[in-house]
């Protein structure tokens, strides 16, 4: 068994009335990706912010690579990399003095420092930027020069806030691909996202989080065994009759369908042939069928059978 480098337990922490973290307990252990999924304001940055002592807390303890985190844990720190959710670089170093900066606050050998910078940077993909100052930089660019910076003193433990947060799909894909080749190289991984896809692809180990809980614990594939639903089909359709409706919704393995704005859309736990079963009585009412899709289960919909809500506002 892999050793810990994060171990929280019992976390609660409060601004006031409200309780942003509430009884919360996390072990993450030495090379997994480990996803922290919720939505907005379900307490990820809360928790990274306690993770690391820039915030106290109302109950509870933390552990990073087996010893106390605190505020003066200095030798922890050193070999933490972090990300933060609103990019911090100074707009009056160019992109690779900022780099320099970040990395010498740790790497203090001349030779070593410049091999760590100028791996940062392709790292980051940054080479034809290095003279830039932030503000001539994209969205995306200014997202890679943020972690290039937190990530050039190779530390063992990365954590990122949220990192693609309104990035552009290119950036997006090389930050993801990225943080994968951090993993092979010895991190471990914080990522926390709403982007439930992302999430997906690229941790070994998800928590989701709601309302300063956790709710649900395991690989992608576990987490998908909790629920019931194991297959949604769609059927686009210009009428459904009521009747026809009732005989779809009364086949064993389908526990919900539903037919609005013109589709019809079958939830499904087990059995085998449901999408042929729904196409055959669909046929011998002669109705006209549209476009099918069939769809496993994503991680939305575990997300949404525990909490009744779903994962992420329509327009994000
Ligand atoms: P997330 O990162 O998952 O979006 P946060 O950890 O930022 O969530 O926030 C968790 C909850 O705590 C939210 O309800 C948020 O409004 C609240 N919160 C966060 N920071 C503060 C603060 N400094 N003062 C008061 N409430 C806060
Ligand atoms: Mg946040």
């Amino acid at each position: 068994m892999a050793e810990n480098v994060v171990k929280i337990e019992n976390l609660v922490k409060r601004y006031g009335e409200l309780i942003a973290l509430d009884h919360l307990d996390l072990e993450i252990k030495a090379g997994e990706v480990f996803g922290l999924l919720g939505p907005n304001g379900s307490g990820k940055t809360t928790t990274i912010n306690c993770l690391l002592s820039l915030l106290s807390y109302d109950k509870g303890s933390i552990e990073i690579f087996g010893k106390k985190m605190s505020p003066t844990a200095y030798d922890i720190k050193k070999d933490i990399g972090i990300i933060m959710q609103n990019v911090a670089v100074f707009e009056e170093l160019t992109v690779q003095e900022n780099i320099d900066y970040f990395c010498g606050l740790y790497i203090t050998d001349k030779a070593k420092r410049k091999q760590y910078v100028d791996e940062a940077i392709s790292f980051a993909g940054l080479e034809d930027f290095r003279k830039f100052f932030p503000k001539k930089l994209s969205g995306g660019l200014l997202r890679r020069l943020n972690i290039a910076c937190g990530i050039a003193h190779k530390p063992r433990l990365i954590i990122l806030d949220e990192p693609t947060v309104a990035v552009d799909p290119q950036s997006r894909n090389k930050i993801l691909e990225g943080i994968e080749e951090l993993n092979r190289n010895g991190a471990t991984i914080i990522y926390t996202s709403h982007y439930m896809e992302e999430v997906e692809q690229i941790c070994t180990r998800i928590a989701i989080m709601d309302k300063g809980r956790k709710i649900a614990e395991g690989t992608k594939e576990e987490l998908k065994t909790m629920i019931k639903n194991t297959e949604t089909i769609t059927v686009a359709l210009h009428e459904l009759p009521e009747k026809v409706l009732d005989e779809i919704s009364a086949l064993s393995h389908i526990y919900s369908a539903d037919y609005t704005d013109g589709t019809l859309t079958a939830c499904c736990s087990g059995g085998r042939h449901n999408l042929i079963r729904i196409l055959e009585i669909l046929q011998k009412n002669d109705l006209h069928i549209g476009k099918v899709t069939t769809a496993q289960p994503t991680l939305n919909d575990v997300f949404l059978e525990i909490t009744g809500k779903a994962l992420r506002d329509k327009e994000d």
